[in-house]
């Protein structure tokens, strides 16, 4: 666990237009209407590497209908983000297993895509770790989205992480006595 404070908005952002600009070949977009800044208390390098996961996916498994929907929101204790992809969908039974390591659904056809069917499970101990869900909604042939929803921290609990890794960072670090 961690006391580091993630701005998730910022994040969010920033992944999705390091995504649309590595893939120019797929429409991306991006609903976001939270006005400001939103903060969890998430190492920013777990939660960037989650959503790269979920975007990866949905890259590699959208191979006709090349468009990625991506939303941020809000809810009164928690921010959710959902990454929608419009490709192979993923069937009921499927769904469960997806999160077991090394599964994959179609293993002659999803061989040649690469991977070893270890993404979705390390994204969902990534998140359960910091007290969060991750949940699939899929309709084979249509697509599949994927949702992460996270606690978010209020301005008081917000200001005593900082005031923390403010100190710890002092003690690892003394003012050299010259
Ligand atoms: P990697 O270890 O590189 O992430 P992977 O993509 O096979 O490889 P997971 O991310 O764990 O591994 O996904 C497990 C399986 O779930 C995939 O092999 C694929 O069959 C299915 N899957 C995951 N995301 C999607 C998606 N967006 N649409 C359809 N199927 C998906």
């Amino acid at each position: 666990y961690t006391n580091e404070v993630t701005a998730v908005k910022e994040l969010v952002n920033q992944v999705f237009n390091d995504f649309k600009m590595i893939h120019p070949d797929f429409t991306f977009t991006l609903d976001d209407d939270v006005k400001r800044e939103t903060y969890v208390q998430i190492y920013r390098n777990h939660l960037e590497q989650v959503l790269i996961i979920l975007l990866d996916n949905a890259v590699k498994y959208s191979v006709n209908r090349k468009e990625i929907h991506m939303s941020f929101a809000l809810g009164s204790r928690n921010v959710e983000i959902a990454v929608q992809d419009f490709g192979e969908g993923i069937s009921r039974d499927n769904m469960d297993r997806v999160f077991n390591r090394f599964y994959r659904v179609d293993k002659a056809r999803s061989r040649n895509k690469g991977g070893n069917g270890l993404g979705l499970s390390i994204a969902q101990r990534l998140v359960e770790s910091y007290h969060g869900q991750i949940s699939i909604e899929s309709a084979v042939g249509h697509g599949s989205v994927f949702r992460i929803t996270l606690p978010i921290l209020n301005d008081k609990e917000r200001h005593k992480l900082e005031q923390q890794a403010i100190k710890e960072h002092a003690k690892k670090s003394p003012k050299p006595s010259i």
